[in-house]
């Protein structure tokens, strides 16, 4: 499969942030958010092929009793649920962080899913050639239901405008037996001050919704650099 890196740093999101984590960043993405902060993984994919064996006997180098798959898009790739098994046998604990827009049954812990709202849409970029390919594909609901149904999960929505939650809203009342505990909010934002400027606004309007808020902090302490 393709990999962009490996590494060992803690969870910047979600509920287990803080965590000291091996992070496995496969590379490929079948989306194109206009703000991605992994562009080497999607608008401009690098990595180097590896086997599961290969990436497992890297990550036995690090404490691994967290491992994260993330991407781009982890479940593009054809070997992600062997390479799931093979860690679950070392003992690790698995977070798998999708945009959720394609379900696979793959073997994890805890499932990461970010869904993609309509502002994330590179209406200009490129001329727009990407337009149609992200708006059909970012958003597939029975997809995050079967995910809700079998799985112990989070949602982390990328949010960068007020109108967002009403967005958010209109999701998750597609799906059916969401726990409202496990939605998380995050602003967009590359850097810490493009954070702190959203910051206000997205925790009072958590609090009128009742959805958390998730820091991240890997920005916070390392700015928005690889291998973090
Ligand atoms: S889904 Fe994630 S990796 Fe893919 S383009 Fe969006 S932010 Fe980047």
């Amino acid at each position: 499969m393709q990999i962009s890196e490996i590494f060992y740093s803690i969870q910047g999101e979600g509920r287990l942030i803080g965590t000291p984590s091996v992070f496995i960043r496969t590379s490929g993405c079948n989306l194109r958010c206009v703000w991605c902060d992994t562009p080497y993984t999607s608008w401009i994919p690098q990595g180097e092929k590896r086997s599961t064996e290969e990436i497992v006997n890297e990550v036995e180098k690090y404490p691994n009793r967290h491992v994260v798959l993330t991407g781009g898009e982890p479940l593009l790739a054809a070997e992600v649920e062997q390479l799931a098994m093979d860690l679950k046998r070392l003992g690790s604990h698995i977070t798998v962080e999708t945009a959720a827009t394609i379900f696979k049954p793959v073997v994890c812990d805890l499932i990461s899913m970010s869904p993609k709202l309509a502002h994330s849409t590179p209406r200009t970029r490129e001329k727009g050639k990407f337009v149609k390919m992200h708006e059909t594909g970012r958003l597939n609901l029975a997809a995050i239901q079967r995910f809700v149904n079998g799985y112990d999960y989070q949602f982390k929505f990328v949010v960068q405008q007020k109108e967002d939650f009403a967005e958010i809203e209109e999701i998750l009342g597609g799906l059916k037996s969401v726990d409202v505990s496990k939605v998380l909010i995050m602003p967009q934002g590359k850097t810490t001050r493009e954070i702190r400027l959203r910051v206000n606004w997205i925790i009072d309007l958590c609090k009128k919704y009742g959805f958390g808020y998730t820091p991240r902090l890997h920005i916070e302490l390392f700015g928005n650099r690889r291998g973090t």
